[in-house]
């Protein structure tokens, strides 16, 4: 499966990966994923928003609302690394076919699943068709969501064949993520996979440095209010605080007006991403980096101000399932060994079902770059057929549990 895929949407300069969702790359990953459902005879099901689930069904009658659903996503960001969402997709068709050499049949529906716009590369949501699916996001809001070159979302659905009168996406019983780790947590720890314990909340927030405009060669320094001073020092601050309480703070992207160079700009518009453990802390940095700009804006002379422009909150995993793939994944690989439970930074499909209510866990991969959203995100093989041991023995045992009812697990 693997050699299959790597050619799809692989910029041959790079080396990394461009799949936007519903482009033709798009096309062609949805097509080698229909393949490996009808050569395993997975009943597939496509929603409304594009989202992918192919069923493992005991009986013709099989209730999908007990089943376990576990995936990915097969979207990049750009540019970005070969295992980030695949990797989930492949190991969940390949922990199925290693129940069934074993000759494990299901009880209740066992699913693979693919959702869209993970990334949020070219509509600019993440997680869009989880959210979607979940109804945490409605078509109304989505309606109004265009790319960057102004395709509005309903029209990239139709373009892509995507027929809206679909059934709804079936929210599962349980669902598995398992992911490349987009850290080096498990390198420090020596151990081929982790278990996600939860997602750190996470917000966006949009800063505007105000200043005056004037001339770059007449303007004496001390008759400046240049904004791009400001600016430059919250980001220095934004680095230090973030560095010092252990949290993330990143200005990954600005404009600047007029944007020319023999000009002080009269104002610039700088996006912060922040993440911290959990919601008060969240709040305390932002806000002591919004101080740290006012202070520098006095001297200045100029003006910040900041708007949040969506904060998300943290996630929790289900404490019963981690422990499951914590313990019971691995009995039959190694009974002393207990893989660790670790926190994560970024968002996941996993992080909108355990929202949603669905008792969710997700199982990290080592990635020994570290890196991810990059050509060098990188994970070796025999970790990643831990991952898929752990993951097909996690699926069955969920598959003796009570339906619905995660404390049955345990
Ligand atoms: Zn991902």
């Amino acid at each position: 499966m693997w050699a299959q895929l790597r050619p799809l949407g692989r910029s041959p300069r790079s080396g990394g990966y461009f799949r936007q969702p519903f482009t033709q790359v798009d096309a062609e990953l949805r097509a080698w994923f229909r393949e490996e459902c009808n050569r395993r005879e997975l009943e597939l099901q496509e929603d409304p928003f594009g989202n992918l689930a192919a069923w493992w069904v005991p009986s013709s009658n099989a209730d999908l609302s007990k089943g376990i659903l576990t995936g990915s996503h097969l979207d990049s960001v750009l540019d970005g690394g070969a295992f980030d969402g695949p990797l989930g997709v492949v190991s969940a068709l390949a922990a199925i076919d290693l129940l069934r050499e074993r000759g494990f049949v299901p009880t209740r529906p066992i699913g693979v699943g693919v959702f869209v716009e993970e990334e949020g590369s070219r509509f600019g949501v993440a997680c869009l068709g989880s959210r979607l699916a979940a109804g945490q996001m409605s078509w109304d809001q989505a309606k109004e969501l265009r790319d960057p070159t102004g395709i509005w979302l309903a029209d990239a659905y139709a373009v892509a064949e995507i027929d809206p009168k679909r059934a709804k996406f079936h929210l599962p019983a349980f669902f598995l993520e398992l992911h490349i780790e987009q850290g080096r947590d498990l390198v420090h720890r020596d151990q081929a996979i982790g278990v996600a314990s939860k997602i750190w909340p996470h917000g966006r927030y949009r800063f505007e440095f105000i200043g005056q405009a004037n001339h770059a060669g007449t303007t004496k320094m001390s008759d400046r209010h240049d904004p791009m001073l400001t600016y430059s020092v919250t980001a220095l601050a934004a680095a230090k605080i973030a560095r010092q309480r252990h949290e993330r703070a990143t200005f990954g992207r600005i404009e600047v007006a007029p944007n020319g160079v023999n000009a002080v700009p009269s104002k610039v518009t700088a996006w912060l991403d922040a993440r911290s453990p959990d919601d008060a802390a969240l709040v305390t940095l932002v806000q002591t980096i919004a101080e740290h700009g006012q202070q520098r804006a006095r001297r200045d002379g100029t003006q910040v101000l900041m708007t949040p422009e969506s904060v998300s909150s943290g996630v929790r995993f289900d404490p019963v399932l981690a422990r499951l793939l914590a313990q019971g994944g691995v009995l039959e690989l190694d009974p002393t060994r207990l893989w660790p439970l670790v926190p994560t930074q970024a968002g996941h499909d996993a992080g909108v079902m355990a929202q949603a209510g669905v008792p969710t866990a997700m199982l990290f991969v080592r990635n020994p770059t570290g890196v991810s959203h990059s050509p060098a995100e990188h994970a070796e093989s025999a970790d990643c057929l831990v991952g898929v041991a752990a993951l097909a023995a996690a699926l069955m045992q969920l598959d003796g549990a009570a339906p619905g009812n995660s404390e049955g697990t345990s």
